[in-house]
């Protein structure tokens, strides 16, 4: 079995070029398709091929599959790479690339399918073993009084989630009996409108929980390894801002298990590439909430902390190879912090695309920066506001966070808003210091 020749790289900014650096590393060759207006990203440039497939908007270019497919044709590409956000997720989009001749990138459209949806995912999850929240196991139907019953067995506060939700849109808590129809109701419309699916569920809401999650890697020869979890507790909106790995203070006993279940899920379902496992940890109780069926934005500090480069992994995979590593040859080594830079307003959130006038990227041991930004660069408003990704490492928890106080501090971005001030802040936080904190805290921090 050999490498594959020819990747193309369905997605724009950061992950892109980190798909770029990977293929090169390993000799692939690369495709970057790309909207008009980011001909200028740095992986186009850097790409041994690119091709326009649309207009600015989404719709019309990277969630475009037609022009996708079309642009892997015109360059005799091998595989398809969909980064995460776009098609990452999309069971149809992977389906439409194989029965076109080429590799997805992730595991098989039918696996895709199974856990994008919450509901059959929790299913397939308690099949396998692995613990979740009390909830509705399964959505909810028009029989208003079983519903009610359903909410009065699990116990308030409970959240309505929608099974084909995700971006941490299409959930809301409920407090008492007087407020779970109309919530569902409103929650049903949201949901159609968001996802085209109405389809609820209800669970448990946890007061106070850290979200731990645990990377996976699996090939095509029945390997499957873990690289360990991460904190993403630090979260707005239900959307991460800063994550960390190891996971610090977690049970041990817990946590072994928690691995042993998440291999057997892997095995069980058939999964293929890299995939991660969500939880909520809570009185040192693991409880699923989704499986993400791609590569995360934060699988960078379990590269940290493994030396494992996840990316050239599932290029691997993808050409049929087995894991480079079994789970013994999976050591752990100190820790790892990120942090999210957004373009963006630091205290209001509004986006703040613009021409980045100036750009310094830190530096020194330990630290690491995946971004596209460089001087002169213009960040378009039609996207994600996801600019750079800061990554320390360090030792042990203290040091990997004076390495980012300090890449803080040194990085540079002018002409547009960035979160950076919240970042500088965070880290220097007693509580997030003495990892006394929850899903809640960024929020209520950012109330005061
Ligand atoms: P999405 O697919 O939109 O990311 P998730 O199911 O992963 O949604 O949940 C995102 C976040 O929402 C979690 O990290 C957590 O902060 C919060 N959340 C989800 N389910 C619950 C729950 N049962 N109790 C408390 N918080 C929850």
């Amino acid at each position: 079995m050999a490498m594959i020749e020819k990747v193309l790289i369905a997605n724009r900014g950061e992950v892109a070029l980190r798909i770029l650096r990977a293929c090169k590393e390993l000799g692939i060759r690369t495709v970057a398709v790309h909207s008009q207006v980011d001909r200028d990203l740095m992986h186009v440039r850097l790409a041994d091929e690119s091709v326009c497939i649309g207009p600015n908007s989404p719709t019309d270019s990277y969630l475009n599959i037609p022009a996708i497919i079309s642009a892997a044709e015109v360059t005799d590409s091998v595989a398809i790479h969909p980064g995460y956000g776009f098609l990452a997720e999309n069971a149809d989009f992977a389906e439409q690339v194989e029965k076109s001749g080429f590799r997805f990138i992730g595991p098989s459209a039918s696996v895709i399918r199974l856990m994008g949806n919450k509901v059959s995912a929790i299913n397939a999850m308690t099949a396998a073993g692995i613990p979740t929240v009390p909830g509705s196991d399964g959505p909810i139907t028009d029989d208003d009084q079983k519903t009610l019953a359903i909410a009065r067995e699990i116990g308030y506060p409970v959240i309505i989630k929608a099974a084909s939700g995700g971006g941490g849109r299409g959930m809301q808590v409920v407090h008492t009996e007087a407020a779970l129809l109309k919530a569902i109701q409103i929650t049903q419309t949201e949901a159609r409108n968001a996802f085209g699916d109405p389809t609820v569920y209800l669970e448990k809401y946890l007061e106070n929980p850290r979200h731990v999650e645990i990377q996976m890697l699996a090939d095509t020869h029945g390997n499957v390894i873990h690289l360990g979890d991460r904190d993403c507790s630090m979260q707005r909106r239900h959307q991460k801002v800063l994550e960390e790995a190891p996971a610090p203070d977690i049970d041990q006993e817990a946590r072994e298990k928690v691995y042993q279940a998440c291999i057997n899920a892997c095995k069980a379902i058939g999964y293929v590439s890299s995939g991660t496992f969500e939880f909520l940890y809570q009185d040192g109780q693991f409880y699923f909430i989704e499986m993400n069926t791609r590569v995360q934005v934060e699988h960078t500090i379990s590269e940290m902390i493994t030396g494992i480069d996840i990316v050239k992994e599932q290029l691997r995979i993808v050409s049929g190879l087995p894991l480079q590593y079994t789970q013994d040859d999976v050591k752990f080594n100190g820790h790892a912090m990120e942090c999210r830079i957004n373009a963006e307003d630091p205290a209001t959130f509004v986006p703040s695309p613009g021409k980045v006038t100036h750009f310094h990227a830190p530096g020194g041991n330990g630290v690491r920066v995946d971004s596209h930004l460089y001087s002169g660069y213009s960040v378009p408003p039609f996207y994600d506001s996801l600019v750079a990704k800061l990554i320390s490492w360090g030792d042990d928890r203290d040091i990997a966070r004076r390495r980012m106080m300090n890449a803080l501090d040194e990085l540079v971005i002018e002409g547009i808003k960035t979160n950076t001030p919240l970042h500088r802040r965070l880290v220097r936080d007693a509580g997030f210091k003495k990892v006394d904190f929850t899903i809640h805290y960024l929020e209520k921090m950012l109330q005061e």
